[in-house]
């Protein structure tokens, strides 16, 4: 058996056979692995027991041992053979005797059956494994515990109720629309050229949102989607001057979804709160005719204002009075930038906005300064991977670089934006993550009690969630 270290982190083991083979097809780009292009890749396991395969290898350590300690050890496996090939500095070493060693370590420590240890009754195997092994030590969480995410309570702070219309809702209020018909105008292709191509598809749902009936069910047909996905508090976030095409005024529009807010509160247990939108495109007028409506509905399940739209179009001039009002006023903002433009967007809303929460903000890490900053303000990343990866800010999710922001210890939550357009529950979302990058239960808990912290919530509120977030995940 021998395990490859790709330089993107990703294990390749095999039989010991076609070693020299795969070695060579991983470095010219070619054969099974030729979607990686050229990833510098080294040997750092060799293990001449070649009838430990990876089935052997994930019936003994996965099976027998106890969840955590398994994981545990399998890590701790990994790593010690991570740098021990590091010391060497050699492409080809032999080192049977490490798998030995762990386990006899694990079994002082207790952590291992006396039969776990690698014997050889199992048949020699001549299968090839294709396997992404750094994925062998979240094995058990992937099937069992990611398995049951969807269970698990989750807060979301960045969600567009316009962007969020299931089929279900969209039949009841176009009943000729076939399905394919609304995957093609609700949803979103996997990827749109730029952000301004995704707003685009925000048009089909604003346009049925124009009745208070309409902007009910919306409403209700969210918090059923929340509730199946595990939410347990969510911050929804709406523009109500794109809901008067039909005759609404702002506050019939407000008042509409507040109403079905409190009313999808009391069916599904879904505590939530409403962020009410200007947009970029709108003039100093309308934002504060937009902040007005935040001030005007206080006490209800209006908690905040945000500016949202099309960031790289529109400069901030227009909306800076509306966001000084908000301070004065003592309204709790966000505000989207550092998605479509880069850092430049993410500093002049801080000095223009100052906000205390940041939607998306992903592109501070492109200035080490900012990030600096935004640590030291605590202010609040609401991260949303999907759909970034739609508006085309990085290719594919793993190129996103939401670890780096994580790690620095910068406040981010994970959110999904679009439910619809992006085509993502909270719940798959996680699942990513769990699958490109790693994350386990710890850092997606951390980041819901992040997540928490910075909610618009009172502390009352916020004490609860923290305790049934803690009281399930642990
Ligand atoms: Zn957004």
């Amino acid at each position: 058996m021998y395990i490859l270290e790709c330089s993107d982190g990703s294990y390749y083991t095999g039989s010991t056979k076609d070693l020299d083979q795969r070695m060579e097809q991983h470095q010219s780009g070619e054969g099974a692995n030729h979607t990686r292009k050229r990833l510098p890749v080294k040997l750092v396991y060799y293990e001449t027991f070649s009838r430990i395969d990876e089935a052997f290898y994930r019936e003994k350590l996965i099976q027998k041992w106890s969840r955590k300690k398994k994981i545990a050890l399998i890590n701790r496996q990994f790593g010690e053979l991570k740098q021990l090939a590091e010391c060497q500095n050699d492409s080809h070493f032999r080192n049977a005797a490490l798998d030995s060693a762990a386990l006899d370590s694990a079994r002082a420590a207790g952590d291992v059956d006396n039969d776990a240890g690698f014997d050889s009754a199992q048949p020699a195997s001549t299968v090839d494994h294709e396997h992404n092994l750094s994925s062998l030590s979240e094995v058990e969480m992937s099937e069992v515990e990611m398995r049951d995410l969807s269970n698990l309570p989750k807060i979301e702070l960045h969600l567009h109720l316009d962007c969020s219309l299931s089929y279900q809702v969209v039949k009841q209020l176009r009943p000729e629309i076939t399905e394919a018909e609304y995957r093609q105008s609700f949803v979103g292709p996997p990827k749109c050229t730029d952000l301004k191509d995704f707003l685009t598809r925000a048009r089909a749902g604003i346009e049925v949102m124009q009745t208070e009936a309409a902007l009910r069910l919306v409403t209700l047909d969210l918090f059923e989607q929340l509730q199946a996905d595990g939410v347990i508090y969510a911050e929804i976030r709406f523009a109500p001057l794109l809901h008067t095409e039909k005759g609404l005024t702002p506050e019939a529009v407000v008042a509409a979804i507040n109403d079905a807010t409190a009313e999808g509160i009391a069916r599904t247990g879904v505590q939530a709160g409403l962020i009410l939108c200007t947009l970029r495109s709108y003039s100093e007028e309308q934002s504060m005719q937009t902040v007005h409506l935040v001030e005007q509905f206080a006490g209800t399940h209006v908690v905040g204002f945000d500016i949202a739209g099309d960031e790289a179009g529109f400069p901030i001039d227009a909306h800076i009075k509306a966001f000084q009002y908000a301070r004065s006023r003592h309204i709790p903002c966000t505000a989207h930038a550092g998605e479509a433009c880069g850092a430049k967007s993410v500093w002049d809303t801080l000095e223009y906005f100052q906000p205390s929460r940041i939607g998306h903000g992903v592109r501070s890490v492109e200035d080490p300064e900012l990030m600096d900053y935004l640590k030291a303000r605590q202010i609040h990343l609401e991260i949303c991977p999907a759909s970034n990866v739609q508006t085309n800010i990085y290719d594919q999710l793993k190129d996103h670089r939401l670890p780096e922001i994580y790690r620095s210890g910068i406040s981010m939550s994970i959110n999904t934006d679009a439910r619809t357009i992006t085509d993502v529950t909270l719940t798959e979302e996680y699942q990513h993550l769990h699958t490109i990058f790693h994350w386990q239960k710890e850092e997606l808990l951390h980041c819901n009690m992040e997540a928490i912290s910075h909610a618009f919530a009172t502390e009352e509120v916020k004490a609860d969630l923290r305790l049934r977030l803690l009281a399930a995940w642990q």
